[in-house]
């Protein structure tokens, strides 16, 4: 999608931080991190939102949720705990509509989140 902020990133042509990538996914760090650990984890692919990726019958959630962990294991969050988040919908928090997994973690996590 020409208009989409994270296209561009998996396009290369807005630079990011890449800590991960497939041949269908792509992570980076947050530009504006909550934790030690955020990284968002992206299908190269547009879907808009967590729904519209659930929706996409090929697998690609599953890759999606399958590198959300490798990140957390290279970041080395996975003994203290991390969290995956899809803010999904703008009553959310979502801002912006490439659907993206926030994997949190580096810090104690409060629950519920704001
Ligand atoms: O869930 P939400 O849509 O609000 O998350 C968007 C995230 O994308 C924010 O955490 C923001 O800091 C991040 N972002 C980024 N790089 C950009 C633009 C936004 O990491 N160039």
């Amino acid at each position: 999608m020409t208009d989409c902020l994270f296209c561009k990133i998996v396009a290369k042509e807005i630079p990011a931080e890449i800590v991960y990538e497939t041949g269908r996914v792509l992570a980076f760090r947050d530009i504006d991190p909550k934790a030690p650990t955020h990284v968002l984890v992206i299908p190269k692919e547009h879907h808009a939102d967590a729904a519209a990726l659930a929706a996409a019958d090929d697998g690609l959630a599953d890759d999606v949720l399958k590198a959300a962990h490798a990140v957390a294991l290279q970041d080395g969050v996975t003994d203290s705990g991390y969290r995956v988040v899809f803010n999904t919908g703008p009553g959310a928090g979502q801002t912006v509509f490439h659907v993206h997994a926030h994997v949190l973690g580096g810090r104690n996590l409060t629950w519920p989140p704001g």
